[in-house]
C-alpha cells in the first residue's frame, strides 16, 4: 500500500498515524492482520468497533445470540430496532462496522465457540479477542491457543469490575497458569451475577483493542500483568503473573522450567 497514492485512506488514518509508535508501518500491518472475536456483546461490540475502525483489515465474530432489550445499555453496536427484530448479533453487527469502514472484511458467523468448531475457528487467524461471557469457552480458547501458538486477549466485566490480561503461549503465562479451572472458583467475578456497569465495559474493550494494536504493531510493547480495574472504587491494580511450570495446558511449550518468568 502506498499511502502517497492513496489519499483517501492517508487521511483516514492520519491521526492515528501520526502516534510514533503507530507510524505507516504499522498501519500496514493492521491492514493485512486477521483478527478472530469470540462472543458480541458488551466488550466484543466495543472491540469490533475499535478494531473495524482502527483500520484492522479483516475481523470474524462468533455468537450464537440475538439482541435482546437488557442488552443496549451497554453493548453500543446495536439499537431498539435490533430486538424488535430479533437479530442475531454477528450479522447486525457486520452491517454497522461496514458502515463505519467500508474497506473492512467482517466474516460473521453464527454459532458457538465448542470444541468441535474452534479449529475451524481459528483457523488462518493472527489472534483472538476473548468476548464471551463465560470461562469454559474462555478455558477452550485457552487450550486452544496454546495448541496452535496464537496470541490471544482475554477481557471479562462483572458489576463494575474487569479484568484483561494479554496471552503469547510460550513467552508467558497462559490463562490456566493464572486461573484454575475447577467448577465456579475459577471465575473473579462470579459474584455479581449479571449485573455490569457499562463504563467498566468500555474501559476494558478499549484496553483489549489496544492489545491488539501493540501486539500487530510491536509484541514486545503488549501488557504482561493481569490488569483489574474497579470503576466505582477508581481502583486500577496491575498483577504480576508468572508460568506454571506444571500447568496442565502450556507446559510443554519451551520456558516453562521452574523460575523462568519469561516476557
Ligand atoms: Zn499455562
Amino acid at each position: 500500500m502506498s499511502y502517497g497514492q492513496n489519499f483517501h485512506e492517508f487521511a483516514r488514518y492520519e491521526r492515528q498515524m501520526g502516534y510514533a509508535s503507530w507510524g505507516i508501518a504499522g498501519q500496514e500491518k493492521l491492514k493485512t492482520a486477521r483478527v478472530g472475536l469470540v462472543g458480541c456483546g458488551g466488550l466484543g461490540a466495543a472491540v469490533a468497533l475499535h478494531l473495524v475502525r482502527a483500520g484492522v483489515g479483516f475481523l470474524r465474530v462468533i455468537d450464537d445470540d440475538r439482541v435482546s432489550l437488557s442488552n443496549l445499555h451497554r453493548q453500543i453496536l446495536y439499537v431498539e430496532k435490533d430486538v424488535a427484530n430479533r437479530c442475531y448479533k454477528t450479522r447486525v453487527a457486520a452491517e454497522r462496522l461496514l458502515e463505519a469502514n467500508s474497506g473492512a472484511v467482517v466474516e460473521p458467523l453464527v454459532g458457538r465457540l465448542t470444541v468441535d468448531t474452534v479449529e475451524s475457528f481459528m483457523h488462518g487467524l493472527d489472534l483472538v479477542v476473548d468476548g464471551s461471557d463465560n470461562f469454559a469457552a474462555r478455558f477452550l480458547l485457552n487450550r486452544a491457543a496454546v495448541r496452535f501458538r496464537m496470541p490471544w486477549v482475554y477481557g471479562g466485566v462483572g458489576g463494575a469490575s474487569g479484568m484483561t490480561m494479554t496471552i503469547v503461549p510460550g513467552e508467558g503465562p497462559c490463562l490456566r497458569c493464572v486461573l484454575s479451572e475447577a467448577e465456579n472458583s475459577t471465575d473473579p467475578l462470579r459474584d455479581y451475577g449479571s449485573a455490569v456497569v457499562n463504563s467498566v465495559v468500555t474501559i476494558i474493550a478499549a484496553l483489549q483493542s489496544t492489545e491488539v494494536y501493540k501486539l500487530l504493531i510491536d509484541p514486545a510493547s503488549r501488557n504482561r500483568d493481569l490488569l483489574a480495574v474497579d470503576v466505582w472504587d477508581m481502583s486500577f491494580c496491575k498483577m504480576m503473573v508468572e508460568r506454571d511450570p506444571i500447568c496442565p495446558v502450556c507446559s510443554g511449550l519451551p520456558g516453562a522450567e521452574v523460575g523462568t518468568h519469561e516476557g
